[in-house]
């Protein structure tokens, strides 16, 4: 047999003695066709970003239009309309006044956009030494070296970077009152050194799909306004109606200062991501000076192919019922993966939205990996955790067979 590995090298893959790569060949709806005539169903919307499912036909013709007349221009002196279009509705959709967007080609570069537009903020406003971040035990914020420094420092190996990486500032989520008053004093004590505190509201999704609810969210928004340091959110993997709702902050009723978008922008066409942020962020940037201009701008940012199959996407969440779908999933979800919930192993089972995980007390996830796609399922366990993040309008029977695989191969390992 060939060998796939020749020269591609893996993500989160210890390459020695690893398994040969399935290939993929086409994708459509809940199914993704491999090269050798093999069909899985995904559970997973390719790291949750295929919330319409594959191959969208909306999307697919607005992209083909788009490509027809102008698949790429540099957004340094120029804008074009897909663009424009697409910045003013994530403007009217985003939770209250954030209205200043800044296109980027990735999650990572739009958390590594935030984080300097906070440490810019306060230099800008004349406070010096605010450039920590407070981040929290299980997040996880992108891969690139910026954005490891706060995610969980065991998950991205802090230990191992410490000599590269910056000191930033861990928190514990304040879920209870004990937590609350820890989190207060955390921020008491540093906050002269803190410039924004990073939060995935309501689902820490990479970092093992941890929930907490939303009277957590709008405390740790709380406390930052009492301490007046900047909240951003990142909504790359909770936005686009992943947890029930268009953005998760809007279940608090939170307005963070900053607002981070990726993954399901694009419905999963194709790369991008944004940075929003408030008019009184922004107005910290509006200066005589030149050098109190936001110094960044990634060489593909707001790449007008990209921004069509975006606007095709938000056309989707007001043409189709995709909050009803999430709905129905959230319930289906919790029907079929409780059976897991009294397994031998099986830690916790939660649901939120269009996220179902169940935890075990450990687990073999590329034995695991291995298994599912032998039984024609597209499931990607990762640390302690199962989970499901399919397209919003997977059927009915595929969720249900994907549910049915987890709790069968699950009580059998
Ligand atoms: C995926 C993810 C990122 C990073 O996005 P990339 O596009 O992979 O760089 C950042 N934050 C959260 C919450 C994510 O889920």
């Amino acid at each position: 047999m060939e060998n796939l590995l020749e020269h591609i090298w893996l993500p989160y893959t210890q390459m020695l003695n690893c398994r040969q790569p399935l290939q993929a060949a086409s994708t459509s709806g809940s199914v993704i066709a491999l090269a050798d005539g093999r069909e899985l169903i995904d559970g997973i919307a390719s790291w949750w970003t295929a919330c319409h499912g594959y191959n969208h036909p909306h999307i697919i013709a607005s992209m083909r239009a788009q490509l027809e007349t102008m698949p790429h221009v540099m957004f340094g002196g120029l804008v074009h309309e897909p663009a424009l279009r697409l910045a003013a509705r994530l403007a009217d959709k985003a939770p209250g006044d954030l209205s200043k967007v800044f296109f980027v080609d990735s999650g990572s570069v739009a958390v590594e956009v935030a984080m300097k537009m906070a440490v810019q903020y306060w230099l800008n406003r004349g406070f010096a030494g605010r450039s920590r971040m407070v981040s929290f035990r299980y997040g996880y914020h992108g891969d690139t070296m910026a954005c490891m420094a706060v995610c969980d420092p065991d998950e991205s190996m802090h230990a191992l970077f410490k000599d590269y990486l910056p000191k930033q500032i861990l928190a514990e989520m304040p879920v209870d009152d004990a937590s609350a008053q820890q989190f207060d004093a955390l921020l008491a004590r540093e906050k002269d050194h803190v410039a924004a505190v990073l939060i995935e509201p309501l689902v820490q999704g990479a970092g093992g799909m941890k929930m907490h609810d939303a009277a957590t969210l709008r405390r740790v928004a709380e406390l930052c306004a009492k301490h007046e340091v900047l909240l951003i959110a990142d909504e790359i993997f909770v936005g686009f109606g992943r947890t029930g709702t268009f953005f998760a902050c809007e279940q608090a009723g939170v307005v963070p200062d900053i607002l981070c978008v990726g993954k399901g922008l694009t419905g999963g066409a194709v790369t991008l991501a944004a940075t929003l942020a408030r008019p009184h962020v922004y107005k910290a940037f509006l200066s005589d000076d030149p050098a109190k201009a936001l110094m960044h701008g990634p060489t593909y940012m707001a790449n007008p192919l990209a921004c069509a199959a975006a606007n095709a996407s938000l056309d989707l969440f007001e043409t189709e019922p995709r909050l009803e779908q999430v709905a129905a999933i959230e319930a289906q979800l919790r029907e079929g993966l409780e059976p897991c919930r009294g397994l031998p192993g099986v830690v916790d089972v939660r649901v939120k939205g269009a996220i179902g995980a169940v935890q075990l007390a450990s687990l073999d996830a590329p034995r695991l990996r291995h298994e599912f796609a032998e039984r024609g399922f597209w499931i990607r366990p990762f640390g302690d955790i199962v989970y499901l993040t399919p397209a919003f309008t997977i059927e009915r029977d595929q969720l249900a067979a994907l549910t049915s695989a987890i709790c069968s191969l699950l009580s059998r390992s």
